[in-house]
């Protein structure tokens, strides 16, 4: 169970959210924002064994028509030896020593293995990146599932909406429901203990995420625009207007203050 002082988790909830799930055994690396000395992040990684490795890229494991894209990262792990291993696969992709579809399918099986992603999607995603991105049809599944419906139902009601096979950003379950992204994230739910209500906060901020880049598709057309469109236009004035500006904002500190603001209140209302 996570064990972190109250003030020290509202500093960055996104961040113990991530590190928990190497502790929990989920994961064995997280990709989290790198933080100063004598922070409370700081102090939590020593504590517990964590340490944090930058990883600079060069094969995209995003994009399925360009194939080099520089990116620099910060994972946290127990030790060195898996971010040898995946510098090590990428080193012989750029050497030429590996075809580069099969090497980028080789990074990104073992990187979803790593992250403690199920593999179904891991699998899933890995394929689609020759045809159409698995990031897209999902979100059009969500859609047709009625997630963004449901979503939309609760904000509007402020209550929380716990979608648990969202639990981290980043991810893409294979579809809208995978049942073994759900029970990774219920495992996450329990192993966070007293802060799983902002773990549920976050797997909801996680699919109105999705919902936003699905906003920003609307003028492209496609399945997904053609999608977007028709549930964008039966929307209300302000809730457009709160979409856009969300999907303006930098997502990680959005997240953080979103779940802060509601875990004081949470937390003023059971302690008057
Ligand atoms: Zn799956």
């Amino acid at each position: 169970m996570l064990k972190v002082e109250f003030s020290h988790f509202l500093s960055n909830p996104l961040f113990f959210i991530e590190s928990s799930r190497i502790l929990a055994n989920i994961s064995k690396i997280v990709s989290v924002r790198p933080f100063p000395e004598r922070s409370p992040e700081f102090k939590f990684c020593k504590a517990h064994g964590l340490k944090l490795f930058e990883l600079e890229t060069k094969v995209s494991r995003i994009l399925s028509d360009l194939k080099f894209v520089e990116s620099k990262n910060f994972l946290l792990a127990k030790d060195g030896r898996f971010i040898r291993k995946l510098r090590s696969i990428e080193s012989k992709i750029l050497d030429g020593k590996m075809d580069f579809e099969k090497g980028r399918r080789r990074l990104i099986k073992l990187e979803g293995k790593l992250f403690g992603y199920p593999e179904c999607c891991t699998r899933t995603y890995a394929k689609s990146k020759g045809s159409f991105p698995l990031e897209t049809s999902l979100i059009v599944d969500a859609f047709e599932k009625g997630f963004f419906e449901q979503l939309m139902n609760k904000l509007r009601k402020s209550e929380i909406f716990f979608l648990p096979q969202f639990f981290t950003l980043n991810f893409y379950p294979c579809k809208a429901d995978c049942r073994r992204a759900e029970k990774i994230g219920l495992k996450i739910e329990k192993s966070l203990g007293d802060f799983s209500l902002a773990f549920r906060i976050r797997t909801m901020l996680n699919a109105l995420y999705l919902l936003c880049v699905a906003y920003k598709s609307i003028n492209y057309g496609g399945l997904l625009g053609r999608t977007a469109k028709k549930f964008f236009s039966k929307l209300e004035g302000e809730e457009l207007e709160m979409i856009e500006a969300v999907s303006k904002v930098d997502y990680e500190n959005f997240s953080n203050n979103f779940i802060r603001n509601l875990m004081i209140r949470y937390h003023d209302r059971d302690y008057q």
